[in-house]
């Protein structure tokens, strides 16, 4: 199946909900229709992008480019051993309903990332994580099309590059590469991770849950802290929690005792953005149609009919100010079209 449209609206296709158009929107579920469509339309390669279901991007309008967006969604069991499971799921797959089917099954590994907004596809983007998981810590490999020469090829997860909301599918030099299918390899007898304190403190202390409530708990505490994108238009967190040196960060302790930091890697400490963005006095501020989510002052939200650029203003205006308070430079975790 291919789907081919010029000036395609994308209000439906990003979750902040913003106006914007595609010159040309490719949908598809086979690989070779598409190469002979990127042939046949002399489509410009540098004018590209690659589209999910949005809810990780801001979308300026106009918008140039041709959008690319997959829509396979075939996916199962490709190995078995006594201990694990070789699954393989299309890019275009809804990222919940995979994960829903993996718990309902048995399989362990990613009921810590349930309730996640997105498209399978995406995942291995910026290493999607949550309650003390990231999507690399499951993944095998990623089947890859290189839009540029039309090739399909693998890339394990070794070369993958993840790191913190970071791989190499970000790197400049690899913009031409569209995701295909995902490798996951998931456990038959389950470890459960209840690393992360909010998590864990939903268990009675001493008791072992499943996957199958640990996804359960997990999906409540979303639906406690983050907006629905289909009731107030927003794409999760707006920023990266910053890593500062652990040095820098023992500084920042002794003026703010109760500023919360995670481990990161030896030497660093990542430092919670919200907590940042709140002590500047951002939380629940609203200005116009575009505000900070009065529960979580990561998220930026579009209270109805905001433009990119008033989002791109608020968002500014708070880097400024948490430059300005604690000398740290917040980067954004969503992608800017
Ligand atoms: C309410 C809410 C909560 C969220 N919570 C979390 C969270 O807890 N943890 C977390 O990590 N993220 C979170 N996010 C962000 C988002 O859900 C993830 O980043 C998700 O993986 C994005 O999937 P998508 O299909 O919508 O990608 P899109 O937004 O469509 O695209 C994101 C980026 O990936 C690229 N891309 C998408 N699909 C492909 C593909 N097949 N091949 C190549 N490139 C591709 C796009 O070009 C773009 O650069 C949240 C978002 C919302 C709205």
């Amino acid at each position: 199946m291919i789907n081919i449209q010029r000036n395609y609206p994308l209000k439906h296709y990003n979750s902040f909900g913003l106006e914007a158009t595609a010159q040309l929107f490719i949908e598809t579920n086979e690989s070779q229709e598409l190469f002979n469509t990127l042939n046949s339309y002399n489509i410009d390669l540098n004018n590209l992008f690659v589209l999910g279901t949005g809810s990780n991007v801001l979308l300026k309008e106009p918008l140039l480019q041709t959008v690319i967006h997959p829509v396979n969604t075939d996916f199962g069991v490709i190995e078995e051993t006594n201990d694990s499971v070789l699954v393989k799921c299309g890019a275009g797959k809804n990222w919940d309903e995979f994960v829903e089917w993996t718990v309902d099954n048995g399989y362990g590994g990613l009921e810590n990332l349930s309730y996640i907004p997105g498209s399978v596809g995406a995942a291995p983007i910026q290493n999607i994580g949550a309650y003390g998981a990231e999507v690399s810590l499951c993944l095998e490999s990623v089947s890859v099309i290189d839009l540029s020469t039309c090739q399909q090829f693998m890339v394990s997860r070794d070369k993958c590059r993840f790191g913190y909301r970071d791989s190499i599918f970000k790197e400049p030099t690899h913009k031409h590469w569209l995701i295909w299918e995902v490798y996951f390899l998931l456990d038959k007898d389950p470890r459960i991770n209840l690393s992360y304190t909010p998590l864990k403190k939903e268990f009675p202390i001493g008791y072992f849950p499943g996957i199958q409530e640990v996804r359960k708990a997990v999906i409540r505490l979303r639906q406690s802290k983050l907006p629905d994108p289909i009731e107030l238009g927003n794409a999760g967190s707006f920023f990266k929690n910053p890593v500062v040196s652990a040095c820098n960060a023992s500084l920042l302790q002794e003026k703010h005792p109760e500023m919360p930091t995670y481990y990161h890697e030896p030497g660093t400490v990542k430092i919670g953005a919200g907590w940042l963005i709140e002590q500047c006095g951002w939380k629940g501020f609203r200005e116009g149609q575009v505000g900070v989510y009065p529960r979580q002052a990561l998220v930026l939200v579009n209270y109805g009919g905001a433009s990119a650029d008033e989002l791109l203003n608020l968002a500014g205006s708070i880097v400024e100010s948490v430059k300005k308070t604690f000398g740290i430079k917040l980067e954004t975790e969503v992608r800017i079209l």
